[in-house]
């Protein structure tokens, strides 16, 4: 008699308890318990993992999918085929890029509309703060935007604008009321301004880096924690990549300022002086520091003052990543990495001592936290049954043509990754198993708080 619908059976269980043998059980989409072998039920799929690792799913919460609008350069298809095949069971959409950006409760939809099945993993999106729709906050909040977000410098593309500190000021009592969560992109215009027009040879990394000192992301930190302390909003800085960030934001935390804080797998796993000449893959922004930088994020991680870590899937056209060219400063700056992440994390924060719980705690527990998913992120009993099977001793060369994103374009090509995804799996449905997709997309919305 089958009691259960899926049984994962494996000697290393990721759980927030500690990691062990035993077996995960699942019905109706829900973790039912997490057991012994002996005292596992029947199920309609018997799963034994081995040695693998079974890891919560993977919550990226910082992914720029761009449909509608601007499908050619990611869409939900692909970009969701991507998250599957990389262990990622949710992802958190961020609301520009996409043509309408996420700025309107209407616009909130016509996302909604354009991934209803389409999706292969769950979703769930952030809104957008502009100059001028604070008057539309609260209806976004009522139709499940997860938070906003907002940019304090160009953001890359015209029908997002940055905001100021007055549109702040407006808009921060706003979310704080409703427990609505901000999220910045913190490099701030003057230390860009004074850093000056770029003198040397566009082909180079380092000349890119010259244009965004760290001088920027920390004037931006400070002032995003200052008016957090005004308004009393909950804040989050995304893709930190100046490790100096830390310090200031483990201080205001320790002032009781409500701060969280991600950095993402890319400015772990490369350091700036390693970036060849023309590899525009690995343009972003803020951009790829120095090495002693990267030691210093991984440590902030170690201590806690780094909280999660995202992927910023952001990717462009080959066109427009100049990958001919090999021009720094005309490039798209943004990484694709949502199918690399986890291996990524795993393969630079095994030899810095990182363990399988961190991982959970990094990439699936705390990223569903900030996003307000409490069904999400964890192995533990009324949790989703969103599971990952991960042979964390296995290893792969990046071969970009096998990579599902739209666009094949990655830093990481030819690179040795350790840990490879066998199986996936979605409120216990089975959406990714050894190079295949076995279902119809089968994501769901995750409206937020309507969830509870
Ligand atoms: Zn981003």
């Amino acid at each position: 008699m089958a009691t259960a619908d899926l049984v994962i059976a494996s000697a290393h269980i990721v759980t927030p308890a500690g990691v062990h043998a035993g077996a995960v059980v699942a019905a109706g989409g829900v973790i039912t318990a997490v057991t012994t072998r002996e005292h596992a039920p029947d199920a309609a799929r018997l799963l034994d993992a081995g040695e693998a690792l079974v890891l919560p799913g993977v919550v990226d919460t910082h992914v720029h999918v761009n449909e509608p609008g601007r499908t050619d350069w990611e869409g939900f298809a692909t970009a969701t085929r991507a998250a599957a095949a990389g262990g990622v069971t949710t992802i958190v959409d961020m609301p520009l890029n996409s043509i309408p950006p996420t700025t309107t409760a209407g616009a909130l939809a016509a996302k909604q509309r354009a991934a209803t099945g389409q999706a292969r993993v769950d979703y769930g999106f952030w809104g957008g703060i502009v100059p001028g729709n604070a008057n539309a906050v609260e209806a976004m909040i009522d139709a499940g935007a997860l938070g906003f977000k907002c940019f304090l410098v160009p953001s890359g593309v015209t029908e997002f604008p940055p905001v100021t500190r007055a549109d702040l000021r407006t808009v921060m009592p706003i979310l704080a009321a409703r427990d609505t969560v901000l999220l910045a992109h913190c490099e701030a215009p003057n230390p860009l301004a004074a850093a000056g027009t770029p003198g040397g040879d566009p082909h180079r990394h380092a000349t890119w880096l010259a244009t965004r000192p760290p001088a920027a992301e920390m004037e931006a930190i400070d002032q995003l924690l200052a008016l957090s302390a005004e308004t009393g909003c909950r804040v989050h800085v995304v893709h930190l990549s100046a490790a100096e960030g830390i310090e200031a934001i483990a201080a205001a935390r320790a002032a009781g300022v409500r701060v969280t804080v991600e950095t993402c797998p890319h400015y772990l796993f490369f350091a700036a002086e390693d970036v060849p000449d023309r590899a525009t893959a690995f343009k972003c922004a803020p951009p790829l520091r120095p090495r002693e930088n990267l030691e210093r994020l991984w440590r902030g991680l170690r201590s806690g003052g780094i909280d999660l870590i995202a992927s910023d899937h952001s990717p462009a056209p080959p066109a427009m990543k100049q990958i001919d060219s090999g021009n720094f400063l005309t490039a798209w700056g943004g990484i694709a990495s949502l199918e690399l992440a986890l291996p990524a994390v795993w393969t630079a924060g095994r030899s810095r001592g990182a363990s399988p719980g961190d991982l959970a705690r990094w990439l699936s527990a705390a990223p569903a936290t900030l996003a307000g998913l409490p069904h999400k992120g964890r192995i533990e009993a009324g949790y989703d049954a969103d599971l990952v099977v991960f042979d964390s001793d296995a290893q792969l060369v990046v071969d970009p043509a096998r990579l599902h994103q739209r666009h094949r374009i990655t830093p990481y090509a030819g690179v040795t990754l350790t840990g490879t995804v066998r199986q996936v799996f979605v409120r216990g449905i089975c959406v990714y198993d050894d190079g295949r997709f076995p279902t119809a997309p089968v994501g769901r919305w995750v409206g937020g708080r309507e969830e509870e």
